[in-house]
């Protein structure tokens, strides 16, 4: 077969590979598979982004977007074999390519979800309440959140190279700007296969995507304030990209995921016999065997009470794990993804070798199926390290292949000083029954952690390994980890986004944030507006209600009604001694029913259903003769599906001295 012509994707035109092209072999040959790099014109990639891309996402909603995504995951979901077959000769399993194949797609179905629930249909994401400036309420303020007008340059490490492009991608098309990615050389073919199926989807709008197959040239040094730059590899590349003169001087975001000597804290509970010492071993083995050790989060240091029992059973546990040809079915472990990167990890193991004795690992590697030659295989290793507290390499020495090291701990503090060794890294998981233990761990580790991960018999059945990041929650870790903090839902987005603070009159603040501000100018509905279909309701459309005089007799019969026969609302001298009610009040419950009574039309229309309540607050006791009446205004609207949408109320109840007694925001499901 002759080598795989990787190309890039510039400007709308694939470019192969040229005479500066460098060799790739297949991991588990060593024989050469692929060839990739070429001079680019990298400015003209920068322009097609930044003029052709970014408008065209900018031009759709936050909900276009996250449908793009939707349909990208599908179209890849029918399309993940050919990515299998690819990524075997990264010396990946099929179950690593789980992880990032799978996986991958995975991120971008959770991204399309939550940017349908939890953005806005529009192109303003409103950051946070609206913020009183004034006294009379002429001038306030509030945030918003727009995509940047640059480009985002995604460099990615070598170990995902579906995953690790895809969960940057998810939440920077959302956010609506265009990315430039740079996969690591070493498995870019399985990258380029991937970014050809997304763009022969013909989903995402011209400019979106391009694809650097190679070297960068000097792109970074193109870069503006405008621009994002999202990193993963080790932490000297980092700094070294981080530190280029026009990402310093322009201000350019620069988000680092880099190495980690990650933890597993074995609690003292978790004795030999405990179901949590069975679960920190499968999940030991799992993250010293899993993409062969390659994994950023992988378990590298494993501090646990009594380390003898632990060693022996890791040792009989590992001895178990066959490593060969990663298609065949009877192999647990492939190999790693260069004979370079086997010489690196065999050092990094030499220096910790240094502080800690080999207890596993020593001894030739049995190879099913591949020659163990040419191949980039190598056993798992384990070491034990007797003295951590005078080690400095083993907290520090990240060998990014099957490599871990176990130490023991006095006491909790111990063990949580043990971890934060580290100085910054992605994950520690921790294993224990013991809420006290998990508190302490937790409040003493989290600052140097982005992730905790706490398993134990309860939530085993479900947990989702140590190992595993989420979309739904924050990847990253600080320090030495890189200060990054990628996904961790909409959180994630905000990396590729503006957050501006508005300032001004509450009707300016309405026009910007499509959603009423309260004391914008109300539109008076020429008919109820729950007569209004979704399409046609307009923001700011409002009705006031009549008012409606509460009794002591209406309070007694919801009391004895609901069961709701609290001293506040029955008992007048109990109710008196109270600081907060003057006598007896109506029950916070029977006013919201009442004011449901008074804004409520009550015939079929397109209304279908209440879905809730937001935001509620009783602002002051209604006593009875108290007359209540209620201010009905659209809020905000968020279409849901093609027959309906959520219409956003706010809603205010207010007495006979025009006081605010109850505010709160009402949603409903409004047919299209
Ligand atoms: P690496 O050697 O630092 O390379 C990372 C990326 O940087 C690759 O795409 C590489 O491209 C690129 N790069 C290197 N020099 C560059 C330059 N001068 N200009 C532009 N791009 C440049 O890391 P790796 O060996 O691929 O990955 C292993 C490391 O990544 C480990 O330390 C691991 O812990 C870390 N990692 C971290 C995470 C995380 O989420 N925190 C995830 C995975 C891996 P080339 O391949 O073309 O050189």
């Amino acid at each position: 077969m002759p080598p795989i012509q990787v190309h890039s994707y510039t400007a709308g035109a694939w470019i192969p590979p040229d005479a500066s092209a460098r060799p790739i072999a297949s991991a588990v040959t060593g024989e050469v598979i692929a060839q990739a790099g070429a001079a680019l014109d990298v400015q003209a990639m920068l322009d097609h982004a930044r003029q052709v891309g970014g408008p065209a996402l900018r031009a759709t909603t936050f909900h276009d977007r996250a449908r793009m995504l939707k349909a990208l995951a599908l179209h890849l979901s029918e399309r993940k074999q050919p990515l299998y077959d690819l990524s075997f000769n990264t010396g990946a399993t099929q179950s690593d390519h789980l992880i990032d194949i799978d996986g991958g797609i995975g991120t971008l179905f959770v991204y399309a979800s939550k940017g349908r629930r939890e953005m806005p249909d529009g192109q303003v994401f409103l950051d946070g309440p609206v913020e009183p400036l004034s006294r009379k309420g002429t001038f306030q303020g509030r945030h918003i959140c727009v995509p940047k007008q640059g480009v985002a340059v995604h460099i990615n490490a070598f170990n995902f190279p579906v995953w690790g492009m895809l969960e940057k991608l998810a939440p920077t098309l959302l956010a609506g700007m265009p990315a430039i990615v740079k996969p690591a050389t070493a498995s870019a073919y399985v990258t380029e296969a991937c970014v050809r199926m997304i763009l022969d989807a013909g989903i995402l709008p011209d400019g979106a995507l391009q694809l650097i197959a190679g070297p960068t040239g000097d792109l970074l040094d193109r870069l503006t304030g405008q621009d994002v730059v999202s990193f993963t590899g080790s932490a000297g590349t980092a700094l070294q990209l981080k530190s280029t003169p026009a990402i310093l001087s322009g201000a350019v975001p620069f988000i680092a995921e880099q190495d980690s000597l990650n933890a597993a804290i074995l609690g003292a509970d978790a004795t030999p016999g405990t179901p949590e010492f069975d679960l920190f071993l499968d999940e030991a083995v799992r993250e010293i065997t899993t993409k062969t050790g390659q994994k950023c989060t992988a378990m590298r240091r494993l501090i646990v009470p009594d380390p003898q029992p632990v060693i022996e059973a890791l040792q009989s546990r590992l001895a178990a794990i066959r490593i060969g040809d990663p298609r065949r079915d009877d192999v647990q472990m492939g190999a790693l993804i260069s004979t370079e990167q086997r010489r690196d990890v065999l050092e990094k193991a030499q220096i910790i070798g240094g502080e800690a004795e080999l207890v596993f690992g020593s001894g030739d590697t049995a190879v099913i199926g591949a020659d163990p030659e040419t191949g980039a295989f190598l056993p798992p290793m384990l070491y034990h390290c007797a003295d951590p507290d005078a080690a400095t390499q083993v907290h520090a020495t990240e060998a990014f292949g099957p490599v871990s090291t176990v130490m023991g701990y006095r006491d909790l503090g111990h063990a949580i000083d043990l971890a934060n060794r580290g100085q910054g890294s992605l994950v520690a998981s921790v294993f224990t029954r013991d809420p006290a233990t998990a508190r302490q761990i937790a409040l003493g580790t989290a600052a140097f952690h982005g992730r905790l991960y706490f398993n134990n018999r309860d939530s085993a059945a479900e947990a989702t390994g140590h190992g595993a990041p989420l979309p739904h929650m924050v990847h990253g870790g600080p320090g030495r980890a890189g200060g990054g903090e990628e996904q961790g839902g909409i959180r994630g987005v905000m990396h590729y986004m503006q957050r501006t603070a508005i300032q001004g009159s509450s009707d300016l603040l309405t026009a910007i944030g499509d959603a009423w501000v309260p004391g914008a100018d109300e539109i008076k509905a020429d008919e109820h507006p729950f007569r209004h279909n979704f399409s046609c309701i307009k923001i700011g459309e409002t009705i006031h209600t009549e008012a409606r005089q509460i009794t002591l007799e209406d309070i007694e019969h919801f009391a004895h009604f609901t069961g709701d026969t609290f001293y506040g609302h029955m008992d007048e001298e109990a109710a008196k001694a109270n600081p907060f009610f003057p006598g007896r009040v109506a029950h916070g419950y029977l006013l919201l029913s009442f004011a449901a009574g008074l804004f409520v039309d009550p015939d079929p229309g397109p209304v279908l259903a209440n879905t809730g309540l937001d935001t509620l607050r009783f602002l002051k006791p209604v006593s009875p003769g108290d007359r209540v009446s209620v201010r009905l205004t659209v809020k905000q609207k968020t279409k849901r599906t093609d027959d309906y949408g959520e219409v956003r109320w706010h809603v205010t109840l207010t007495n006979q001295d025009a006081e605010a007694v109850a505010e709160y925001e009402l949603l409903t499901m409004n047919a299209l």
